[in-house]
């Protein structure tokens, strides 16, 4: 679990707000976005939970090795994505799934069919 506060927090019995970002965050928040990261963290073998501050506070689940930034959320609409947030390829970007698990499968199907339509690329330039 990685959490990122943006400065130094002021913690009062409502604010949980770091200097630099100053909108006011409260422990509320803060314990939803932990709460949240770490139920999901845990259904996930070999993600890491994150929860940072930015303008209030989020969380999301990363797996990364070398220069493959894998990144799991939950977006606007309560749905789970799957991206690699280094390539940002929109080819592999899931959107809308169920759970994160269904978000991952999808980015498999995705990233094996780029292999294989680049796999024919290849072969017909190879020809
Ligand atoms: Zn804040």
């Amino acid at each position: 679990m990685k959490i990122l506060a943006m400065g130094t927090v002021k913690s009062d019995p409502h604010l949980y707000c770091g200097d630099e970002c100053g909108r006011g965050c409260t422990h509320e928040e803060y314990n939803r976005a932990l709460s949240a990261a770490v139920t999901a963290e845990s259904t996930m073998p070999g993600w890491t939970a994150n929860v940072w501050e930015n303008m209030g506070w989020h969380w999301n689940l990363k797996r990364e090795t070398g220069v493959v930034h894998w990144v799991l959320h939950v977006n606007d609409r309560g749905r789970w994505e799957c991206y690699n947030e280094l390539t940002q390829c929109h080819r592999i970007h899931t959107v809308g799934c169920d759970t994160p698990q269904e978000a991952v499968q999808q980015a498999i199907y995705a990233a094996a069919k780029l292999i294989r339509a680049a796999r024919h690329e290849l072969r017909v330039l190879s020809s």
